[in-house]
C-alpha cells in the first residue's frame, strides 16, 4: 500500500517536472506573420504554426498555440484584417493547437473532427471549455472569404482525430502535425496515431496536394510539395531501418545506442530527437500491423 504511494507520488511528481519544462517563456515569444498565399497567412509562436484565412467575411484560423499566448496572437490577427473572427478549426486535440480555445472558442464557433472533441473532453474542465460546437466525420466545408476551405479529416495517423484543410483558391494548405517541416515528427501513439497510417497519410496528401501549392506544416517552416516529399522519403527510409533492427531481433536500448543513419542527422531537431523518433517507431512499428480494410476500435 505504503510502496503504491510513494510510487503513484513518484509519477505525479515526474508528471509536474514534465509539464513544467514544456511551459516555454511565453512573456518573450514573438508572434510572426507570413503571407503564404491568396486569402492565407502564417502566424508562428511557440507551439503549432497557425494558418489564417483573412478577407471580407473576416478571419478563419487554423489551430491557436498556447492559451497564454492568446493576446499576442489576437493582436496579429487584426494587424492582417480588423474583421471579426467567424471560425475557429483545430487540425487535432494536442494542446499546441488547442491552448487557446479557451480564448477564441468565446469569440467564434470551433470545427473539429469528432475524435478532437471526444479527447478533448479529458482535459480538465478549465482547459476544455468551450469544446468544438461544430463535429464531422469525414469532411466538411466552409464557403469563406470566396474559396471553399475543405477541411478533411486523415485516419489514424499523428492521433486519431487529425484533419489536413485545403484552401483551394488560395493554394494553400495547412497538414497540422501531419507534416513536420525538415525534422522528424511527433506520432502520439497512445492518442490513436499510428506509424503506418501517419506515412499513408502523408502518401494521401502528395497525390491530393497540387504542385504548385504552399504548405503549412504542423511545426517547422513553410514548405512544398518538394519538403513534403523529402518528409516521406524520411519516414520511408528510417522506419524500414528500424523495422529490420526489430526483425534482427534488437532492444530499443541497442537501437538507440546505435543511432540512424548519417543521411538523416538533419532531421535530429526539436522538439522531436533522434532518441524519441527511435522511440516511437520501435513501439509503433513493433505493434502487428492491422489487416488490410480493418477498423480500429
Ligand atoms: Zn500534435
Amino acid at each position: 500500500m505504503c510502496l503504491r504511494r510513494v510510487v503513484l507520488l513518484a509519477v505525479l511528481a515526474c508528471g509536474l517536472v514534465a509539464r513544467a519544462q514544456q511551459q516555454p517563456d511565453f512573456s518573450k515569444t514573438e508572434v510572426r506573420t507570413t503571407h503564404v498565399g491568396g486569402n492565407v497567412y502564417m502566424l508562428q509562436g511557440e507551439g503549432g504554426n497557425i494558418g489564417v484565412s483573412a478577407g471580407a467575411d473576416g478571419l478563419l484560423m487554423v489551430d491557436n498555440e498556447f492559451l497564454p499566448l492568446a493576446e499576442k496572437i489576437e493582436a496579429a490577427l487584426h494587424a492582417i484584417n480588423p474583421g471579426k473572427l467567424k471560425f475557429v478549426v483545430n487540425t487535432h486535440f494536442h494542446g499546441d493547437h488547442t491552448g487557446g480555445n479557451v480564448h477564441f472558442g468565446r469569440e467564434a464557433p470551433i470545427i473539429a473532427q469528432t475524435n478532437v472533441r471526444k479527447r478533448l473532453r479529458v482535459v480538465p474542465a478549465a482547459k476544455q471549455e468551450p469544446l468544438p460546437l461544430l463535429t464531422f466525420d469525414d469532411s466538411m466545408s466552409v464557403q469563406f472569404n470566396g474559396e471553399e476551405i475543405k477541411v478533411v479529416h486523415v485516419p489514424h495517423g499523428h492521433t486519431d482525430g487529425d484533419s489536413i484543410i485545403f484552401f483551394t483558391k488560395s493554394n494553400v494548405v495547412h497538414m497540422g502535425d501531419q507534416f513536420f517541416c525538415g525534422r522528424y515528427p511527433n506520432i502520439d501513439l497512445g492518442g490513436g496515431g499510428d506509424v503506418r497510417g501517419y506515412i499513408r497519410n502523408v502518401e494521401l496528401a502528395i497525390e491530393r496536394i497540387p504542385a504548385d501549392a504552399k504548405i503549412i506544416p504542423g511545426h517547422g517552416p513553410l514548405g512544398t510539395i518538394k519538403e513534403l516529399k523529402e518528409f516521406h522519403e524520411m519516414l520511408v527510409g528510417t522506419s524500414s531501418f528500424v523495422e529490420k533492427q526489430i526483425a534482427a531481433g534488437k532492444t530499443l536500448e541497442q537501437v538507440k545506442a546505435e543511432g540512424l543513419p548519417e543521411q538523416w542527422k538533419s532531421w535530429d531537431q526539436a522538439p522531436i530527437r533522434e532518441g524519441r523518433w527511435l522511440d516511437i517507431l520501435y513501439r509503433g512499428l513493433s505493434a502487428k500491423p492491422a489487416a488490410p480494410g480493418a477498423k480500429a476500435p
